[in-house]
């Protein structure tokens, strides 16, 4: 797979031994790490960017506990997930103007799953005519938008929510 743009350093996550297993994990211990890619904290739940988005916008809901599937979440942070599914998708078609959206997860290896261990849900913002079969078609992702650029647009839509 060839990056067009990766400019995210992840070496303060790798360079602790336990966490390397684990991005969800390591995200949400340093949320508002300057290179990280949390745009939110929740009581139980981050939201973060995708580091290898499919579109712009391409956010990422996912418990704050090492937990594989929602089944095994509390029921406080059931009760929070959908809501903050819903909150984060206002905020991207606020954003970003998007014309549809892939919202879901892909749960366990055999479905997907890019981390197994650390459910996360998936909401992808799409645009008719947008370039996506790319990403199929010569293993080339196109992302126009600098990463760190969405990140502080949609911290500060987050943080005027919570005001
Ligand atoms: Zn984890």
């Amino acid at each position: 797979m060839q990056q067009l743009f990766t400019p995210w350093r992840y070496s303060y996550i790798t360079a602790n031994p336990q966490d390397s297993d684990c991005f969800f994990c390591a995200a949400g211990r340093q949320p508002d790490h300057p290179e990280g890619l949390v745009v939110h904290k929740a009581r139980h739940h981050l939201v973060m960017l995708n580091l290898h988005p499919y579109s712009n916008g391409h956010l990422m809901v996912a418990p704050l506990d090492h937990l594989a599937s929602p089944q095994e979440s509390g029921p406080e942070a059931q009760a929070e997930l959908w809501p903050l599914v819903l909150k984060t998708q206002r905020i991207l078609d606020a954003a970003y103007q998007p014309h549809g959206f892939n919202l879901g997860m892909n749960l366990g290896k055999p479905a997907g799953a890019g981390v197994p261990g650390h459910f996360h849900f998936h909401l992808v913002p799409r645009w008719n005519g947008d370039t996506n079969f790319m990403t199929v078609l010569a293993e080339v992702r196109l992302v126009p938008e600098d990463l760190r650029h969405s990140r502080e647009r949609l911290r500060a839509l987050f943080a005027r929510e919570e005001d």
